[in-house]
């Protein structure tokens, strides 16, 4: 594996992949590298022949009292890590790598950035969209491979790429979970014992939500109302957000009716923020999927 930090260097390693005509993955993520991050590597090593990961803890999607300096950082493990798992290129550029003004183009997307998440972090789409069309226009991939843990990220960058034409193809891939049903997260470090022990509420309410619908529950209010009271039962869970969308479009449902949509919460314990979600969909129901 090849570690890189500067863009150019960057473009011209990858600018003699493309002239050996090898196909181009990217995944892009913050580091603290777990089993999640790990399939979308997976993922990528399976339909491209060069996979690229980059490593960037991107300041413009953090708001001020968000947790920018204390987010987990480890390269030296992410680095064993993405070898092991055959990562061909490990991007990890500094700040000033990236921004070395400070920025006068900003890439906004409207609509599908203005509830769940978006509603809770102000601009915090703006710098995703920013970041992650950099990233494309730094690595140029085939293919970007994104977790749906982000779903309403995963929603925002296809809208992003058909809307401006960028020529890559997303690729969503499924939430991997602890055995315990926890979907694996860098930020579930914060978490102390009871913290963690609890969080656990919030795939049990979206497995009491998905079995209630399976059982015939088509209102999306009668299911965020179980959901609601489903979490409330962790007295250390303070609730963000309970919402069911259409997906990908995320305008808002209330009945279900054989249209795919989006159950997600937002949960805090103490200062950290857990989100998670599930795809109702009337063709797939999303594979479970479990950290090894
Ligand atoms: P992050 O480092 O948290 O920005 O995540 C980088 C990428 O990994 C994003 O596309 C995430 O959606 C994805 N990811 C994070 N956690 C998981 C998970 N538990 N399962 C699948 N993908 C994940």
């Amino acid at each position: 594996m090849r570690m890189i930090k500067s863009i150019k260097e960057l473009r011209e390693a990858l600018c003699g992949e493309r002239n050996k005509n090898k196909t181009i993955g990217l995944v892009p993520t913050m580091g603290f590298l777990h089993e999640g991050h790990m399939s979308l590597v997976d993922r990528a090593k399976q339909t491209c022949d060069i996979v690229v990961m980059s490593i960037f803890v991107n300041p413009i999607q953090f708001g001020p009292n968000e947790d920018l300096a204390s987010y987990p950082r480890d390269l030296e493990r992410d680095t064993a890590l993405a070898s092991a798992r055959g990562v061909d290129y490990l991007f990890t550029p500094s700040v000033s790598e990236m921004y070395p003004t400070v920025n006068k183009t900003t890439v906004t997307v409207s609509d599908v950035t203005e509830s769940l998440c978006g509603a809770s972090r102000p601009g915090h789409f703006d710098g995703v969209a920013t970041v992650v069309t950099k990233l494309f226009n730094i690595v140029q991939p085939a293919y970007a491979f994104f977790g749906m843990k982000d779903a309403q990220q995963v929603a925002i960058i296809m809208q992003m790429v058909d809307d401006l034409n960028m020529p890559v193809t997303i690729v969503p891939c499924p939430i991997v979970r602890e055995k315990d049903g926890l979907a694996l997260s860098s930020r579930n470090v914060y978490l102390n014992e009871e913290q963690r022990r609890q969080a656990l509420v919030l795939s049990r309410a979206i497995n009491e939500a998905k079995d209630a619908y399976a059982g015939g529950e088509k209102s999306a209010e009668a299911l965020k109302e179980l959901i609601v009271s489903v979490i409330s039962h962790s007295p250390l869970a303070d609730i963000d957000y309970v919402e069911i969308r259409n997906y990908p479009s995320l305008t808002e449902a209330a009945i279900i009716s054989g249209q795919e949509v989006l159950i997600a919460l937002a949960v805090r314990f103490g200062n950290t923020r857990l989100i998670d979600n599930t795809v109702l969909s009337p063709v797939k129901e999303e594979a479970a999927c479990f950290a090894q």
